[in-house]
C-alpha cells in the first residue's frame, strides 16, 4: 500500500515524491533528521525532538526556521492519513539543491523538507521479552555525534558486523569506554541497582528518550550516574539496556557472547520500559 508522504509543503503518494540529484542531502549527507515515536496514534516527546532539531540546524548554520505548530500539524496529518497506531514519523531537512560544492550555498537556496511515516512492523522491532544481544566494536564515527545528521554509514556498517556475527546490534567503544549504540543510547545497571550512562558531550547523540527516561527514573527515586563505563564493566554488570525513539527502553541480555545475569531482561530494564511507556503516553499529543 502506498503511503502519503510530505515533501516541500505538499502531501503526495510516496511514488510521486521526487528530490533533485543535486540535493546536498543526496550528494554530501548535508542534512539533519528526527524520528518521533507514534504510540496509540499519538506522538511521544514531540517537543523534545523539535528542540534537538533546532539545535542540529543551528550547529550547521542551516537557514531554516522551525515552526513547531506547523510541523506538528503535518506530523499529525501524516499519522492520520497513513493510519499509524504504532510506528514513527521521520523528518529530514537538507540544505537544499545547488551545484555541488563544499561551500555552503548563498542565501536563496531553499532547504528540502520531507516527512514520512513507518508502521512499527516495518521497523523490525526487537522483542522486549527476550531483549537484544550486542557485540562491541570500535567507534569510528566523526567527532560531532551530538548533531543528528544523516551521515549514517558507519553505524550501518557496525550493525552489519553485528548481524554477521549472529547478534542484533553493536555497542560502540572509544578508548575502551562505551559511547552509545549504533542508533541508541547505552546503559548498564550496577549490582547495587544504579543506572549508569555516559554523560552528554559531542561524543554521543543527546537522546530524547534518554532525557525523558532519566527524568522518570530520578522521579521514581532510582539512582542514576552519568559517567563513562568500560565494555568490561558492561559485561559484568547486573543488566544493560538501550533507549531510542523507535525502541523505547530495550533490555540487552548479552554482550560479546557474555550473558548478563541469567540471560533474560532484568527487573530494572523492565521497570524502566513500563515507566517510560506509561508516563510518556500521559503527555503524548
Ligand atoms: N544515539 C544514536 C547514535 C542515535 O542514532 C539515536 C537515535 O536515532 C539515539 C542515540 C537515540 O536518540 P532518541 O532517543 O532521540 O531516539
Amino acid at each position: 500500500m502506498s503511503r502519503t508522504v510530505y515533501l516541500n509543503g505538499g502531501y503526495m503518494a510516496e511514488e510521486s515524491a521526487k528530490v533533485s540529484i543535486f540535493d546536498r542531502g543526496f550528494l554530501l549527507a548535508d542534512a539533519v533528521y528526527e524520528v518521533t515515536s507514534v504510540l496509540n496514534g499519538k506522538l511521544l516527546d514531540f517537543d523534545g525532538h523539535m528542540e534537538r532539531l533546532k539545535r542540529s540546524l543551528g550547529e550547521l548554520d542551516f537557514r531554516f526556521e522551525v515552526n513547531r505548530d506547523e510541523l506538528l500539524k503535518v506530523q499529525l496529518e501524516l499519522v492520520r492519513l497513513n493510519e499509524i497506531d504504532e510506528g514513527i514519523v521521520y523528518l529530514q531537512i537538507t540544505r537544499g539543491v545547488c551545484d555541488r560544492s563544499f561551500k555552503f550555498p548563498d542565501a536563496g537556496v531553499q532547504p528540502t523538507i520531507l516527512m514520512f511515516t513507518q508502521h512499527r512492523t516495518a521497523l523490525n522491532p526487537a522483542d522486549p521479552e527476550t531483549g537484544i544481544r550486542v557485540i562491541s566494536t570500535e567507534d569510528l564515527r566523526w567527532g560531532r555525534r551530538d548533531i543528528k545528521t544523516v551521515q549514517l554509514l558507519f553505524p550501518s556498517m557496525a550493525k552489519m558486523q553485528a548481524v554477521r556475527a549472529g547478534a542484533d546490534d553493536a555497542f560502540l567503544v572509544q578508548d575502551g569506554e562505551v559511547t552509545e549504540g549504533t542508533a541508541y543510547n547505552a546503559y548498564i545497571v550496577t549490582k547495587n541497582g544504579t543506572i549508569v550512562t555516559r554523560q552528554l558531550s559531542t561524543d554521543i547523540l543527546h537522546g530524547i528518550t534518554r532525557a525523558t527516561m532519566l527524568r522518570y527514573a530520578r522521579e521514581a527515586q532510582m539512582q542514576v550516574e552519568e559517567r563513562p563505563f568500560t565494555i568490561e564493566e558492561a559485561k559484568s554488570a547486573a543488566e544493560a539496556f538501550i533507549t531510542s525513539a523507535s525502541n523505547y527502553v530495550m533490555p540487552v541480555v548479552e554482550i560479546d557472547g557474555v550473558k548478563l545475569g541469567d540471560g533474560r531482561p532484568g527487573p530494572v530494564s523492565r521497570r524502566l520500559r513500563e515507566l517510560y511507556i506509561e508516563e510518556s503516553l500521559k503527555t503524548a499529543i
